[in-house]
């Protein structure tokens, strides 16, 4: 990462963990992946039950493979073949695994869903929500990241599963209500009930969409 970047991110960054802090959620920074990494290794306790979402950032860091390989029960949705069941023991996990599409620079963070097993799982369930977030998804405010979720994750989500949706076309939000649209629930978490239940990775990258 250039240097000028970094010295901006990081300072940035102090501010959103700070947000954060105010939400009682817990923030972190990661100069990089492996760092990131690193953090969140400590967080997790060997042993724990971990689920995760379609967090693209928990794979780019490397975590998602550490952790099927290492002494965790790492809950695979995509090995099972009954969904309903991956998901039931999502919700009574240790620690759930998610990046967000958009966090604002005092510590909101914002996700699109279409079958909502992340959003409700980021809601109530999992004992830990634990985010990794490149800082390219840190936001002004909640409007820019209602506008990054909607303009700029959701189609390329879109066109990563090939969904017919107009966005998969256009690249930008046609606010459709398409059979196939993504965008079936929004999720503005502005505070955790349960302080230090949610925690949040910021890394010093361009991670994820
Ligand atoms: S509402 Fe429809 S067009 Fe807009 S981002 Fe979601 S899926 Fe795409």
């Amino acid at each position: 990462m250039n240097e000028n970047i970094t010295l901006r991110n990081r300072k940035l960054a102090a501010k959103v963990i700070k947000g954060l802090e105010s939400r009682q959620m817990t923030g972190f920074y990661a100069e990089t992946k492996e760092e990131a990494l690193a953090k969140a290794l400590e967080l997790i306790p060997e042993g724990s039950s971990v689920s995760m979402g379609g967090g693209m950032s928990v794979h780019e860091i490397g975590l998602a493979d550490k952790l099927k390989d290492g002494n965790y029960n790492f809950i695979d949705r995509d090995a099972y073949e009954d969904k309903r069941e991956a998901m039931l023991l999502t919700y009574d996990c240790d620690f759930f695994l998610s990046s967000c599409n958009a966090i604002t620079e005092d510590g909101v963070l914002v996700n699109i869903d279409g079958n909502a097993n992340r959003v409700s799982a980021i809601c109530q369930g999992p004992k830990h929500v634990l985010f990794i977030v490149g800082m390219n998804k840190v936001c002004d405010d909640v409007d820019g990241a209602m506008k990054r979720a909607r303009n700029v994750a959701a189609p390329i989500n879109a066109q990563r599963f090939g969904l017919s949706t107009p966005c998969s076309s256009t690249g930008s939000c046609m606010n459709c209500k398409s059979p196939d649209t993504i965008c079936c629930q929004f999720l503005i978490t502005r505070f955790s009930r349960h302080k230090d239940r949610i925690s949040v990775i910021l890394v010093n990258d361009n991670l994820g969409f």
